[in-house]
């Protein structure tokens, strides 16, 4: 995104040269544009994310910026004038190297979430240097809207954890398919194999992330074969022994299919935050829950065998209120377009309009379908919820 108060871009790379880059971290979607052949100045980010930059990319390194976490930056801005700005990166708590930004110049301070999880550092973010300085006011929010509707409630990671963990001892031995993306998900997959002395099989790709993230070791291994292609004799063995093996949403119900036609215990795991919608999206689908610490868990369970559980690496509803409640009320921007109802997907206004209300923001603007828009709470009060959504 082009924030609107200065010339910085924050995880997209297509702008012209004049614009100073950020990258959060390194979820292809917050990529856009990006490429070994990018060659538009540096790009500031974390160091974990540089790592994982650079080795997808190794034409990037010498344009990788890797800032430290905590500090206070001074920055040149990449446009004529030599103007500096400060920058402070903040753990986001999302995946491993993912940061949020928070910036100060001549346009105020700016605060960038990027996706992030609430952490209880979270809620001190306003004693920051460049927040509690005399005078300093924040001009904006510019906020992760991944999961801003109070239909997602999801209990915290380690709960959840917890929750996995006792449905496939349960099951135990046997192959538990986990679903993961290409990152993320790392510690859940680290307690498993902690917890059921086992190993966790990765793809390729995924292992070559682990190895950036210094996590390979006699228990996280790469993979010996697609498990869609392995052959039945080495699926019995493996569910025999027992195993973790981490795939792709794409992939997992046909790795489910392939180890019980070929008479191997299995099981599928997807950990994710939009379980919350499986209900609705798998019919049918049973409901069941598991109370952890005295947090209930809900399950969804589909037609295909495969468990949706909530684990989530963005914010439930609950806590995107409690993070702004904690912060300096500014005009929040939401950094990812409103989502419409649909798979993975959900009606976003209803969702904007209780945040604007329950964390008591000035006005969120957000795009939506090719176009930008906006609501004020107080002409939403006297309106209601038709209220105008032009800039
Ligand atoms: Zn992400």
């Amino acid at each position: 995104m082009l924030l609107e108060e200065a010339p910085v871009a924050v995880d997209s790379f297509s702008h012209e040269p004049g614009v100073t880059f950020f990258c959060s971290h390194a979820h292809d979607d917050h990529l856009k544009g990006l490429s070994g052949s990018w060659r538009r100045g540096p790009i500031y980010t974390s160091h974990v994310t540089a790592r994982l930059l650079s080795r997808r990319w190794p034409p990037l390194e010498p344009f990788l910026k890797p800032l430290e976490i905590g500090p206070v930056h001074r920055i040149l801005l990449g446009s004529a004038g030599g103007l500096e700005i400060e920058v402070c990166l903040v753990d986001a708590n999302h995946v491993p190297g993912s940061v949020m930004f928070i910036f100060s110049g001549y346009f105020g301070t700016l605060l960038y979430t990027g996706d992030f999880r609430l952490h209880d550092d979270h809620v001190h973010l306003s004693v920051l240097p460049l927040l509690a300085r005399p005078n300093a006011e924040l001009s904006r929010i510019f906020l992760d809207n991944t999961f801003c509707h109070p239909q997602f409630a999801h209990a915290p990671r380690a709960e959840v954890c917890k929750a996995i963990t006792k449905r496939i001892i349960s099951k135990w031995p046997c192959i538990a398919f986990v679903v993961v993306y290409k990152m993320g998900k790392e510690s859940l997959l680290a307690h498993l194999a902690k917890r059921l002395k086992t190993v966790v099989l990765l793809p390729k790709e995924r292992m070559l992330v682990a190895k950036d993230l210094g996590l390979h070791g006699s228990n996280i291994q790469e993979q010996p074969c697609n498990p869609q292609s392995a052959a039945a004799e080495e699926l019995r063995r493996r569910s025999m022994q027992g195993c973790i093996w981490a795939v792709s949403r794409r992939n997992v119900r046909k790795s489910l299919w392939q180890a019980t036609e070929s008479g191997a215990a299995a099981h599928a795991i997807d950990p994710s935050g939009w379980a919350e919608l499986s209900r609705s999206q798998y019919v049918p689908c049973y409901e069941d829950s598991h109370t952890v610490s005295g947090q209930t868990v809900p399950v969804f369970v589909s037609d295909d065998g495969v468990s949706h559980y909530p684990y989530s690496d963005h914010c439930s509803y609950l806590e995107l209120v409690q993070f702004l409640s904690c912060l300096p009320s500014a005009p929040v921007t939401f950094i990812g377009p409103l989502p419409k109802p649909g798979p993975f997907g959900y009606d976003g206004e209803v969702g904007l309009h209780r945040l604007l209300h329950e964390a008591g923001v000035p006005s969120i603007k957000y795009y939506q379908q090719g176009r930008f828009g906006k609501v004020d709470r107080k002409r939403a009060a006297s309106d209601g919820p038709d209220c105008s959504n032009d800039i």
